[in-house]
């Protein structure tokens, strides 16, 4: 690691995965070629998916009735992959509306059925978690987005219902414990907490397939990748490969449980210093606070364009605030070192005390 870096993602990797891969690119497990010039069907190949697939059943604890996909398209792609397979036309999905993601995934879901916006935190720039809310009984699925990547809030608790639920993970996967069983289905994009861009994680009840009466082209239907073990087609290799060292990685910090104690106290570390440093202050509400992005502003919004210079100059990277929100996000998801949490905190003492 030559920078610290607060990338929202792509973000950063575990130094021992980028250079496991680095030598794989070259040699393959002493094959003599690179992984990207093996088959998606070879032995050796076969055998990274398969690995893949167990550590996240293991890492997630989830029971049989899982299955785990690796696809492509991102998580995007999920947002009409989900209702083309579990909505059908006439039936109705609820959605909680807790920002940009959130929105592109209902969106997609109307081109199917029908949506219900169960809540919304869209009144205060999507700052809060909505929190009081009835799930009528009727609906196919509840979609939530568990960690709202763009503006710093998470569910801190994941509601209860007695339908089946959806979650789109992409900025929380294996971040924290939660029952990973009481999901319907999961997804996530690789490249926030787990990998690379490239593959996205698909995590499904195979009990809740097959229940729509449209046609689904091949490539979309759930269904097909699991009969094939998520090698129908081509997968994106390298991504996967990536993405397998990536939790291997994790499993050897102690898996999900200890990732979560760190992660905790690497935002409660930079919390603190955004509620007592005089110049800065949090945007989210307090209870909603993601423990991956963490978003701030100035009180005084002349001096942001100075810290943002001042913290490329301390190699401090990635930390501008997206458009919607401004001032600067903090992503620190698993791989980020409590070090350089520690470093961006100094930092920003170093700047309070000379801009006082
Ligand atoms: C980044 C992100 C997405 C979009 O992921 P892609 O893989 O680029 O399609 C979707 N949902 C959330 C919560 C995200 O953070």
């Amino acid at each position: 690691m030559q920078v610290h870096n607060f990338n929202a993602g792509p973000s950063m990797l575990p130094n021992e995965v980028l250079y496991k891969a680095s030598k794989a690119l070259i040699d393959f497990d002493g094959l003599g070629m690179s992984i990207l010039e093996i088959s998606h069907r070879s032995e050796a190949f076969l055998q990274v998916m398969a690995e893949a697939r167990q550590l996240v059943r293991e890492l997630l604890q989830l029971d049989e009735d899982f299955e785990v996909l690796f696809l492509h398209g991102g998580a995007s792609t999920q947002f009409m992959q989900v209702p083309y397979n579990l909505l059908d036309t006439g039936e109705t999905a609820g959605y909680l509306d807790t920002g940009v993601w959130a929105n592109r995934a209902l969106k997609e879901a109307r081109l199917f059925g029908n949506v219900e916006v169960i809540a919304s935190s869209a009144d205060r720039n999507y700052c809060y978690i909505p929190k009081s809310f009835t799930v009528p009984k009727h609906l196919k699925y509840l979609h939530i987005t568990t960690n709202n990547t763009i503006y710093g809030t998470q569910w801190h608790q994941i509601p209860e219902v007695e339908v089946p639920l959806v979650a789109d993970m992409s900025s929380d996967i294996f971040s924290r414990q939660l029952d990973f069983n009481k999901f319907a289905l999961i997804y996530a994009g690789a490249q926030k907490n787990m990998g690379p861009a490239g593959v996205t994680l698909v995590v499904v009840r195979k009990s809740i397939l097959g229940k729509v009466s449209r046609l689904i082209p091949t490539m979309l239907d759930y269904r097909v990748h699991i009969q094939h073990e998520s090698i129908y087609n081509t997968p994106p290799v390298f991504a996967v490969y990536i993405s397998m060292l990536t939790l291997r990685w994790l499993k050897e910090q102690g898996g999900i449980a200890a990732i979560e104690k760190r992660n905790e106290e690497k935002a409660a570390l930079l919390y603190r210093e955004i509620d007592e440093n005089p110049l800065f202050k949090g945007t989210a509400d307090p209870a909603d606070r993601s423990r991956m992005n963490v978003c701030f502003v100035m009180n005084d919004p002349s001096l942001e364009k100075e810290f943002l210079e001042f913290c490329k100059k301390e190699d401090i990277v990635g930390i501008k605030g997206h458009r919607l929100v401004g001032g600067f996000r903090a992503s620190i998801y698993n791989a980020m070192p409590i070090e350089s949490v520690e470093y961006l905190v100094e930092s920003m003492r170093y700047f309070a005390r000379t801009h006082g």
